[in-house]
């Protein structure tokens, strides 16, 4: 058993306090609240996103409340491999000029220009170039550029994601009967009783490490389709390090939804 010493979260975030346990190859960090009105108890939480929440008493020692921690670290982990599927809750974009958009694991600048300048959208030395009709009011410029860089999107993930389907396939010993790109609102993918695997267009914005974990997970569900012993055996079989790429999409996601 390693605890990792307490960190200080940058000035920047002073209102977070954060600290970081070691548990078998997982890492947990998290976040305190600190309490008046909590006398002696200290509670742990794990959010929809999978952070892990700890409200505890204003005098309790960082060292005591990393023990803590890393006493319900199975729990933590167990509870965040249930709720592995779910997605987390959007970040804020107002899709104008200079945001940075993801593309495979690149980062792009957002150029918004005027129809006349080309395809809707296209990656042009560093900017995803969004080309709308002149003369729109402020939001529905918005709504366009998101229909625009929405069907973009899929287009790549339509391309890309059936191809990592099929050359990860073989490993997992599983032939799905097709690739389907939807876009549920709370999960990167599932599959269907018919075979289909069912992707979520929005992780071709990833690296393309973290879209092989999403696939390899979907393909193993053929088999296994809830998260149960044999899911994470041959998951493991299959990705030895997934549980540091699912870590990694957990940090990300938020970027990933918009
Ligand atoms: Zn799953």
């Amino acid at each position: 058993m390693t605890i990792r010493s307490p960190r200080v979260a940058p000035a920047a975030t002073m209102a977070t306090e954060t600290s970081e346990v070691r548990f078998g190859t997982s890492r947990i960090v998290y976040g305190v609240r600190r309490s008046a009105r909590r006398k002696k108890t200290v509670a742990v939480a794990v959010e929809p996103d999978g952070a892990v929440r700890v409200t505890a008493p204003v005098d309790t020692a960082r060292g005591r409340l990393d023990e803590i921690v890393h006493k319900k670290a199975r729990w933590i982990l167990e509870r965040r491999r249930r709720q592995d599927d779910l997605l987390p809750s959007p970040g804020r974009r107002e899709l104008v000029s200079g945001e940075s958009f993801l593309y495979l694991g690149r980062q792009y600048r957002l150029k918004v220009c005027p129809a006349d300048a080309g395809a809707a959208v296209r990656l042009e030395r560093g900017w995803l170039v969004a080309s709308v009709p002149r003369g729109l009011a402020v939001g529905e410029r918005a709504q366009e550029v998101r229909a625009r860089l929405i069907a973009w999107y899929r287009g790549h993930a339509a391309r890309r994601l059936p191809e990592r389907v099929r050359a990860l396939a073989p490993a997992v010993g599983v032939e799905p009967a097709g690739v389907l790109i939807r876009e549920p609102r709370k999960r990167w993918g599932s599959c269907d009783a018919r075979g289909n695997l069912r992707l979520n267009w929005r992780i071709v914005q990833a690296p393309r490490r973290l879209v092989d974990y999403v696939v390899v997970h979907e393909l193993v569900h053929l088999l296994y389709p809830v998260h149960d012993r044999d899911f994470w055996a041959l998951l493991g079989r299959t990705m030895p390090d997934y549980e540091q790429r699912r870590e990694e999409l957990r940090r990300l996601g938020k970027r990933l939804l918009w």
